[in-house]
């Protein structure tokens, strides 16, 4: 998009700061300006709010054309099982899922996402969705696991072709995939890789009791599962090691990204708080389908932590809407502000997958931006044009602090880089949307 666009919108949310009645105006994939009022040329968007677009933190595209969850009523090797079955099953329609989810995301007003790859997926896959106009944004982490030493060493190869390969429009990051399937000397050697060549990580962590169990005591249904698939080895689990240990070692990549981490004690919690560059990713539905008992975000950010949110994958989930998870949140604390859970949703995970921008720039940024009237930030601006339009409930939205996410608000717009996803645009002189 080259030319700039304007719009006028009630409600406008960036860099979580909240304001009303404003004209934004985008192009180059960037915001330009933000003053009061309605602009002459603005388009007019309505009653709605715009703000910065969602990020989901973290899903497994791969499983996107399943129908709906696989059930996890039951033990959790019991669903590994009938994950790993379902993979079986469908070996040959990773592209074709990795496409539906990156569509299904950006329907739903998500712009950026953190995917974790398995096998069996191209470049292309995520760069030529609809077209390669729209660009697919996200990191995309390589995922590693193994427990033996043959299997360690050939996954270290993986990761490394994937991290130098050159696909320039793809960002890419690793993922040692959880304690239970990965060995500790590949978690090791993931760590270093992202080191050396400055990639996001990301691993799952702390998610159930089981793994905990086996980590402290190398025994319980994991060691049931790693038996009957002839993984298990006396000397796997040996060392009495907690997420602690594995946070302190995560800590030294150049950003990762703990997934559920439902687990998480007091000491670990205070751990990650105190390390800036690491974030929490909690996902709301996935962990209320498995029953955990209640998840420690809020403890985390009450200590000054970072908490970005995820779907996870349609595995363990019925949609890939982050709008969604942020709609359950709010109805499950209603004490909450949407906006602070907003910041969740879209800040946090922004900030976790592509890193964070010198706080001083952005605050120089913005502050110019809207405290001058007419300010022009111009070239130089680092705000993203991503935004998530949300239609409120009852129009007009009175109070987005307690109705961002209210039941019935719904996504109706998507902006990437300046260009609407959704709804499609057949020109460019703006959208149709209903008011
Ligand atoms: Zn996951």
């Amino acid at each position: 998009m080259n030319d700039s666009q304007s719009y006028h919108v009630e409600w406008l949310v960036i860099q979580d700061q909240l304001h009303s009645n404003v004209t934004v105006r985008i192009g180059d994939g960037r915001v330009i300006e933000i003053q009061p009022g309605h602009a002459a040329n603005a388009i007019d968007l309505g009653s709605v709010a715009m703000v910065q677009g969602l990020v989901n933190a973290h899903t497994h595209l791969e499983f996107s054309q399943l129908r709906q969850p696989i059930p996890t009523t039951g033990r959790f090797t019991d669903w590994i099982r009938k994950v790993v079955q379902s993979r079986r099953e469908n070996p040959s329609t990773v592209g074709g899922a990795i496409r539906a989810g990156i569509a299904e995301s950006w329907q739903a007003g998500t712009t950026l996402i953190g995917e974790i790859a398995t096998i069996g997926w191209r470049p292309q896959d995520y760069t030529e969705v609809i077209s390669t106009e729209v660009p697919f944004q996200g990191v995309v982490f390589q995922e590693v696991l193994g427990l033996s030493p043959e299997r360690v060493s050939q996954q270290q190869q993986l990761a490394r072709s994937h991290v130098t390969d050159s696909h320039a429009s793809l960002s890419r990051g690793i993922s040692p995939h959880a304690p239970y399937s990965t060995h500790w000397d590949l978690v090791t050697a993931a760590v270093a890789m992202a080191q050396q060549i400055g990639s996001p990580l990301a691993m799952h962590l702390a998610e159930t009791t089981a793994e905990l169990e086996l980590l402290a005591l190398g025994t319980g249904e994991f060691r049931e599962l790693l038996t009957e698939w002839g993984l298990w080895h006396a000397d796997l689990f040996g060392e009495s090691r907690q997420p602690i240990d594995y946070l302190k070692l995560l800590a030294q990549a150049p950003r990762s990204l703990i997934i559920h981490g439902n687990y998480l004690d007091e000491e670990s919690l205070q751990f990650l708080a105190s390390q800036p560059q690491m974030t929490l990713v909690y996902c709301p539905r996935t962990h209320a389908a498995f029953g955990h008992t209640e998840h420690p975000w809020q403890r985390l950010v009450e200590l000054g932590g970072q908490v970005a949110i995820g779907t996870d994958s349609r595995a363990s989930n019925p949609d890939l809407s982050l709008f969604a998870e942020l709609q359950f949140l709010a109805a499950r604390h209603p004490r909450v502000s949407h906006l602070q859970l907003l910041k969740m949703g879209s800040t946090a995970g922004r900030q976790a997958l592509n890193g964070r921008q010198s706080p001083d720039h952005l605050q120089a940024q913005t502050e110019h931006a809207l405290v001058t009237e007419r300010a022009s930030v111009g070239e130089t601006s680092i705000i993203p044009s991503d935004f998530t339009i949300i239609r409120p409930a009852t129009s007009p939205m009175r109070d987005p602090h307690q109705e961002l996410f209210a039941p019935g608000s719904q996504v109706c717009g998507t902006i990437l880089q300046g260009n609407w996803i959704k709804p499609m645009l057949a020109n460019a002189n703006g959208p149709e949307i209903d008011r």
